[in-house]
């Protein structure tokens, strides 16, 4: 491309539908656009010093690096202006006239249709430069990347329809924005006003930012304050300020450390809302590394183990050089150690709101659980701190209610040996598994496990207090030992039936029982000892993995009327066809309300002759 030479570009039709929307839905505070521009140039500020440390071939090398802003409120004109890194002719393009992420669009239709505030989310989809759409018809870009042989560029566009690009002559390294309010934002093109904005969204901005000739913000390192020297306003501006979040966090942990040849200081927080996609950690922030009070990594997940990613802040160490690569970073036994340092503060910190404030652990545990447990998995250091703070329903409190194993064990009678729990989708379907009758006609607690990583943690504790824990919906659960009613009811004629109930059933169960567990269901089905958890299969099903389906064994209560009707009618005619049906139909009824009844249609048909057969 020559100067002079102007080529306009058309935007994928995916991103006109975006910049609709952006415009005229998503946001209702049109003033984000300034947090928006402070915030992508303080980014290409903090690249262009990361990249200074160790390339001095670069345009404007010694140039303080700032952010300009000018307003003229006569004219209603806006601009912003950095020495950042700036962007290539490719970046342009890329950066700023295409959706970074595929399924960006569907996300943020879908949230508009739930009429959520878009601002609080947006964040997170790196399309926050178009809120200068709200205030604008039309936007200039003028950037030049900080490579020495880079030349200047002008993108301009005015939202709807297309870009235009050209080469022009630019001096220095950096970006420029500039446009002209429309008249609904014309608010903005006042001085005391911008000042607001970015005392409320952007003071603690690594970088001065100018308005004018005046510094407008405060450029404070919180973090290496003491504890008692800041204030909960400035925390929680500060939070903020570096997650781009709209609430106050959930709760803050102030930590300066030194141990063994690692010292640091750390500001760390819990948000009360998890990040899109909890568990995609690569598509999420975690914390910020400094180096003595200037950022070397804005996103650095090796700080933290997986587990703990959904925390937010800044750690400052001073024994790391500045200008070390990302891949000494990462191999660094210092790091290492401030991780397990962080690591073992951060437990430290749940227990404290586990043990002090409750509701408060509780909220952080329903919206982080599902990532949190998975460290039961990955962190033996700390496991047994971890079984510890681990929350769950059972069947004798109330839906909601969250208990501890030591809050169960607590309340187990002496005779009970062993902690059960049941593992299901939601409360009502674990209340309704016949597995469960028996604990509940003797008052036996049952721990629920109603999220589904539970069953990928709960099989990695063996015992706890010296009590094995064991699922209910197993074969070989020890229960009832004094009551051998079960033992002496093992007659012939028992023995018999459930011979003719092994027969027909044939392959499709591992054996048919006699039941100790069963109170009010005339037949449920559980697990082999060795066999896989029915609800890790189906999770592990749902995963696209193979799994063998283990086979089930049927348990069968001697105590319910059709199974004595059953009983009785076998007497008369054991080779009865009838009989045989309904056996099936018991076995059928119990995968349905395992939710794995094969076919409905051959369930229905044999439920109609069976009826027919008793209103005859
Ligand atoms: P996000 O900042 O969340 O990625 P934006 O839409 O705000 O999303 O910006 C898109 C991209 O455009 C940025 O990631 C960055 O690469 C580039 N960009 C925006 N503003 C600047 C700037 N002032 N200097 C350099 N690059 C910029």
């Amino acid at each position: 491309m020559s100067k002079n030479d102007v080529q306009t570009y058309e935007y994928k039709a995916e991103m006109k539908q975006l910049l609709h929307l952006i415009i005229h839905s998503l946001y209702t505070h049109p003033e984000i656009f300034l947090r928006e521009l402070v915030s992508n140039s303080s980014d290409a500020l903090n690249k262009i010093r990361y990249r200074q440390l160790t390339d001095q071939n670069i345009l404007d090398k010694d140039k303080e690096l700032e952010v300009k802003i000018t307003v003229d409120s006569k004219k209603k004109t806006f601009s912003i202006e950095d020495n950042g890194i700036g962007m290539t002719k490719e970046e342009l393009a890329e950066n700023i006239g295409t959706i970074a992420r595929s399924g960006t669009l569907e996300f943020l239709e879908k949230m508009k249709k739930e009429n959520k505030q878009g601002e609080k989310l947006i964040g997170q989809f790196g399309v926050g430069f178009y809120s200068v759409f709200m205030v604008t018809e039309q936007v200039m870009v003028e950037t030049r990347h900080a490579d020495k042989d880079s030349k200047g560029y002008r993108w301009v566009s005015s939202g709807e329809a297309s870009y235009t690009i050209e080469e022009i002559d630019k001096k220095n390294r950096g970006t420029k924005i500039s446009f002209t309010f429309k008249e609904t934002a014309n608010e903005f093109a006042e001085e005391f006003r911008v000042k607001q904005i970015i005392k409320k969204y952007s003071n603690f901005s690594d970088f001065p930012i100018f308005l004018g000739k005046e510094k407008i913000n405060t450029i404070e390192a919180l973090w290496r304050k003491r504890e008692n020297e800041v204030k909960a306003d400035e925390r929680n501006e500060f939070y903020k300020f570096i997650t781009n979040d709209y609430e106050d966090p959930l709760g803050y942990l102030h930590l300066s450390l030194e141990s063994a040849g690692a010292e640091f200081k750390a500001l760390l927080f819990i948000p009360v809302k998890a990040p899109f996609d909890l568990m995609r950690l690569q598509q999420h922030k975690t914390v910020q590394l400094y180096s003595n009070k200037i950022m070397i990594m804005d996103d650095c997940k090796d700080l933290l183990p997986e587990y703990l990613q959904f925390i937010r802040g800044v750690v400052d160490t001073s024994n790391l050089p500045l200008n070390v690569s990302r891949e000494t970073i990462q191999a660094s036994r210092i790091m290492g150690k401030i991780k397990e340092m962080l690591t073992s503060k951060i437990i430290q910190w749940l227990q404290r709101m586990a043990d002090k404030k409750q509701e408060k652990y509780l909220m952080f545990y329903k919206t982080f659980g599902p990532l949190f447990k998975m460290g039961l998995n990955s962190d033996f250091t700390n496991r047994q701190k971890l079984i510890e703070l681990l929350r769950f329903e059972t069947s004798t409190r109330k839906a909601g209610d969250m208990s501890s194993l030591k809050d169960y064990t607590g309340r187990m009678a002496e005779k009970q040996k062993e902690i059960y729990y049941l593992a299901g989708d939601n409360r009502e379907y674990v209340e309704r598994n016949p597995n469960l009758e028996y604990f509940k006609k003797n008052n036996v607690e049952v721990l629920f496990l109603l999220e589904p990583v539970d069953v990928f943690i709960m099989p990695s504790i063996p015992e706890y207090d010296k009590k094995p824990l064991k699922s209910i919906d197993k074969g070989d659960i020890e229960i009832n030992p004094e009551n051998d009613q079960a033992q002496q009811k093992e007659d012939n004629l028992s023995k018999s039936l459930m011979g003719l109930f092994k027969d027909t059933l044939k392959d499709k169960v591992e054996d048919v029982k006699i039941s100790k567990r069963l109170v009010n269901s005339a037949v449920t089905l559980v697990t082999g000892s060795n066999a896989v958890d029915p609800q890790m299969e189906r999770m592990m099903k749902m995963m696209g993995q193979d799994v063998p389906a283990s086979k089930r064994i049927m348990e069968v209560n001697l105590d319910h009327s059709v199974i004595k009707n059953l009983s009785r009618k076998y007497l008369a005619s054991p080779s009865d066809y009838f009989l045989k049906k309904c056996i099936v139909q018991l076995y059928e009824s119990a995968q349905l309300i395992d939710g794995e009844l094969p076919s409905r249609t051959e369930y229905v048909k044999r439920m109609m002759e069976i009826m027919e057969e008793a209103t005859k």
